[in-house]
């Protein structure tokens, strides 16, 4: 059997090793080259995408930012799975919004802003500070604008003006503009649906971001209450795409309450920990759900951590000397505060994981790995 991938970065390369056992091959198109590739090894070409969607049993994608006209030539095969619009839903903050508004999914006070009309009436209605995203491509903090105090607001709409008109041409280009959540931690919930509509979900995880890019996460067994209305919420989410997957929410927590942030139709980086802490890896589990196979749980196995690996292409290898610590390098020419590469620590409980991670933590140039050290350290006692 063969899945195809849209897209041809590491999220491609984790699903073919994981979908190796099942003896199911992937291929990835690779949107640069316009080329279907093998993941693992991307040289190897299979022609381009007419030929990959002949190949491909089913069809699926690593990233939301795909062209419409190439999610219209997949959907037309009748093998894409999630659906088009649940791809471009996650690539367009204006349909999320309206779907979470639809589906009265708790989010962030906010404004679709396509005018100077939109921009004062937002500033009218929402209370300071505001951040505002672009509406396409706009990820891991970029294509954002953060307005403080209303002597901003002429610099902010000028900077916002000229990104409009900068953008693609027959594109309508919008801003949404959100009140600031105060809140106390940023957590996600991963979860798949498969063909017959049975939902799985993993443990709600905590991430920690660097300069607005997701650095550390951690999952541990959480709180029955939080992770039911984590649960609640991606079951209504899901169910309302008619989802197929493994779909990623991100979430803002504000006491016990849970505000949705953003949605990710595919599997995540806040869900790369499950290749050594779940019962079955986000990758497999999304091969499985598109492939229209059973769905593998998403247990908790033992409490595991994440560490990004940003800009760099080694790290000390005395790291593996730690008990179950895994490497996991995706291959990538290095360019800064690029996504390299992750580091999986586990434990056997919580305190052991807060221990370890430190320990691991301190083996790390605090150059690359910022604030991790301090993180890993005060989660000691914490966790
Ligand atoms: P995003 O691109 O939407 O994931 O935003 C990047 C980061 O900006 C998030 O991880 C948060 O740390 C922060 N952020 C985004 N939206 C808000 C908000 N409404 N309130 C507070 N912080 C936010």
């Amino acid at each position: 059997m063969n899945v195809l991938i849209l897209g041809a970065g590491q999220l491609a390369r984790m699903m073919a090793l994981a979908a190796k056992p099942l003896n199911i091959n992937v291929l990835a198109y690779d949107v640069g080259s316009e080329q279907v590739v093998d993941p693992l090894n991307l040289t190897q070409s299979f022609g381009d995408l007419n030929a990959g969607i002949e190949l491909a049993d089913n069809i699926t994608a690593e990233f939301e930012h795909i062209a419409h006209d190439v999610l219209a030539i997949c959907e037309a095969s009748g093998k894409l799975q999630p659906n088009s619009q649940a791809i471009k839903t996650g690539g367009d903050r204006r349909l999320e919004k309206q779907l979470l508004e639809q589906q009265q999914v708790a989010n962030a006070k906010h404004q679709i802003i396509e005018s100077k009309a939109d921009f004062d009436q937002a500033l009218a209605t929402l209370s300071l500070p505001l951040i505002l995203k672009s509406a396409l491509a706009g990820y891991d903090g970029k294509g954002q604008w953060r307005l403080k105090s209303l002597e901003q607001a002429d610099d902010i709409w000028t900077d916002i003006e000229g990104f409009f008109a900068g953008g693609e041409q027959g594109v309508k280009h919008a801003v949404v503009a959100e009140q600031m959540v105060p809140f106390d931690r940023e957590v996600s919930l991963v979860g798949m649906r498969d063909t017959q509509g049975n939902t799985k979900v993993y443990p709600l995880v905590e991430n920690h971001h660097t300069n607005g890019v997701l650095t550390v996460t951690v999952a541990i067994e959480n709180n029955e209450a939080l992770q039911q209305q984590a649960q609640a919420m991606f079951d209504n989410v899901a169910n309302a795409l008619n989802y197929v997957g493994v779909l990623a929410i991100e979430f803002f927590q504000v006491g016990d309450q849970l505000l949705v942030n953003e949605i990710a139709p595919r599997v995540h980086n806040s869900g790369h920990w499950t290749q050594q802490g779940a019962d079955t890896c986000q990758f497999e589990n999304h091969i499985r759900a598109v492939a229209g196979l059973p769905l593998g749980s998403g247990n908790l196995v033992r409490p595991t951590a994440m560490i990004n690996i940003l800009g760099e292409d080694t790290v000390p290898n005395a790291i593996l000397s730690v008990p179950s610590v895994s490497l996991h390098w995706y291959g990538k020419g290095k360019r800064p505060g690029r996504k390299m590469g992750h580091i999986n620590v586990s434990a056997s409980s919580n305190t052991e994981l807060a221990e370890r991670l430190s320990e691991v933590a301190e083996m790390l140039p605090s150059t690359a790995f910022a604030d991790i050290q301090a993180y890993a350290k005060g989660l000691i006692g914490k966790l």
